[in-house]
């Protein structure tokens, strides 16, 4: 059984070394335990915030010790009521090639149903944040205007289609590169723009000359001064991440036109998606049937070996993955 430890704890942005291979035995099921072969591991911007020896709404990962984090495998040995070797589960310990789950943890996924990774992504977390921060969160209503940021990752795609599918009247897009840009036409944005040619508040204005209603933010920082900037009053933004600022070791000096929020009336709200479970059936039942349609697409990267879990999270970080990024084992 090889498993990734967490060796340091980055000071800005992560690098090789703060991580290493271990070679351990595979365990043992007790009473009430799975024995997981991992097919695959979810690689989530969040990680990066466990890797800090601070308080949060997840505790920090251990040193020397595996990092954990959304995954699926199959049942090789069960010793609990209700599951079968040959189940494919959900569970929460990733970033090893065998787990040993609590099978209270652990949730049997229909293989038939979607593709599995479907239940990492679009069926899972990354769908229900997108889904729950967009409608409920933010509140999004037919008609309206709807601009986010990091829109070709695996949140932000689906943010953009889902406000489509729910009437927007325009869906503005930014991303890090000309073929995110591209891509994000052919998942029938409105607009897109690569925030790297000029400044977020241009390139936002020109998408969408008449303003803003609904910000749904994955960056912060100048993504979101120029959010601010271009909200109508009333406006709404789902505050979902900042990851411009998950690497820095600065306060952000962004947005500076946090005034504005009174007299445009604006409401800004964070959340977590954990807080939406009530959405899941709802969300499952739309999103499969948009799915079933051919309304709705995801993207995935897969980088292939637990050994290359460590850098497909760094290429996570610097904007390498279109959609969901994946590891496969
Ligand atoms: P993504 O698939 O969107 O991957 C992260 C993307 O962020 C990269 O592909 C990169 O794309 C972009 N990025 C990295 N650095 C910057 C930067 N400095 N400025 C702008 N964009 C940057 O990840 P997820 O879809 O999993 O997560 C998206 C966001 O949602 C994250 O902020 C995450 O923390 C948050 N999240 C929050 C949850 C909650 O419950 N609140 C739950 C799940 C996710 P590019 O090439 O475009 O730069």
């Amino acid at each position: 059984n090889r498993e990734i430890h967490l060796a340091s704890r980055p000071t800005g942005w992560p690098t090789a070394d703060n991580f290493r291979l271990v070679e351990t035995e595979v365990p043992k099921p007790g009473p009430g335990q799975l024995l997981v072969r991992n097919r695959y591991l979810s690689v989530d911007p969040y990680m990066r915030g466990r890797m800090n020896d601070v308080k949060s709404y997840v505790p920090p990962f251990a040193l020397d010790a595996p990092l954990d984090g959304g995954a699926l495998g199959e049942v090789v040995v069960s010793e609990a009521d209700g599951f079968a070797p040959g189940d494919v589960v959900l569970h929460r310990l990733g970033w090893r090639e065998y787990a040993l789950v609590d099978a209270r943890s652990a949730r049997v996924v229909d293989p038939d149903l979607a593709p599995v990774t479907a239940y990492l992504g679009v069926l899972g977390m990354t769908g229900l944040t997108a889904y729950a921060g967009l409608l409920d969160v933010a509140a999004m209503r037919p008609g309206e205007t709807v601009f986010v940021s990091a829109a070709a990752g695996a949140v932000g795609s689906l943010v953009g289609q889902i406000a489509t599918l729910k009437g927007a009247a325009r869906v503005v897009g930014s991303a890090g590169s000309a073929e995110k840009v591209a891509r994000l036409r052919s998942l029938g944005f409105d607009a897109a723009f690569d925030y790297h040619d000029g400044p977020v508040r241009d390139g936002l204005r020109a998408a969408a000359p008449e303003g803003i209603d609904v910000y749904f933010d994955n960056v912060g920082g100048d993504h979101l001064e120029a959010a601010i900037s271009a909200l109508r009053p009333h406006g709404r933004v789902a505050i979902c991440g900042m990851i411009s600022q998950y690497n820095s070791a600065e306060p952000p000096a962004a947005p500076r036109n946090l005034a504005m929020v009174i007299g445009k009336r604006l409401t800004l709200r964070g959340f977590l998606v954990g807080d939406h479970e009530p959405l899941r059936e709802q969300f499952v039942r739309e999103m499969s049937g948009w799915l079933r349609e051919g309304r709705l697409s995801y993207d995935e990267t897969v980088v292939d070996g637990i050994e290359n879990a460590p850098a497909a999270f760094l290429g996570l970080l610097r904007g390498e993955n279109l959609g969901k990024m994946l590891v496969r084992l």
